[in-house]
């Protein structure tokens, strides 16, 4: 089968659902990345401030903030960094709104597998190696 290498890159999850980050963890984990997590907004800004990260996976709904508030926060303060809007409830306009606010790709939960390794390859611009598994 072919994986993605993300080895080094630091992948900061917004996330506050406990089986959408084992989901993530289970994904990228695999892929080398460093994962960094947060449950709401505060806690993404805190660790984008902090922290260099290479991409953003953000979910919308998140406790008592909301996605779109982190989405604006960092699209003011980095314009290229990719962030992928991630959610399981699409409301009317959601995606659009996301797009509007800067975001770089969007994709509704359920999320497979492949779709999600293959999103984050596509920004993290990484080339897809040859991998054998080992048993
Ligand atoms: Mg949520």
């Amino acid at each position: 089968m072919k994986q993605f290498d993300f080895n080094k890159k630091n992948i900061l999850i917004v996330e506050d659902t406990m089986t959408s980050s084992r989901f993530f963890d289970a994904a990228l984990s695999r892929t080398n990345a460093n994962l960094l997590w947060a449950e709401d907004a505060d806690e993404a800004i805190k660790i984008f401030d902090e922290e260099k990260v290479d991409l953003i996976l953000l979910d919308l709904n998140l406790l008592t903030t909301s996605g779109f508030d982190v989405l604006k926060y960092i699209r003011k303060k980095d314009k290229n960094i990719p962030i992928i809007v991630q959610t399981a409830y699409i409301l009317s306009g959601e995606e659009e709104m996301s797009f509007k606010l800067g975001a770089s790709d969007f994709i509704a939960k359920p999320i497979k597998l492949n779709q999600l390794i293959e999103t984050v390859g596509k920004f993290l611009n990484q080339k897809e190696e040859n991998f054998t598994e080992s048993v």
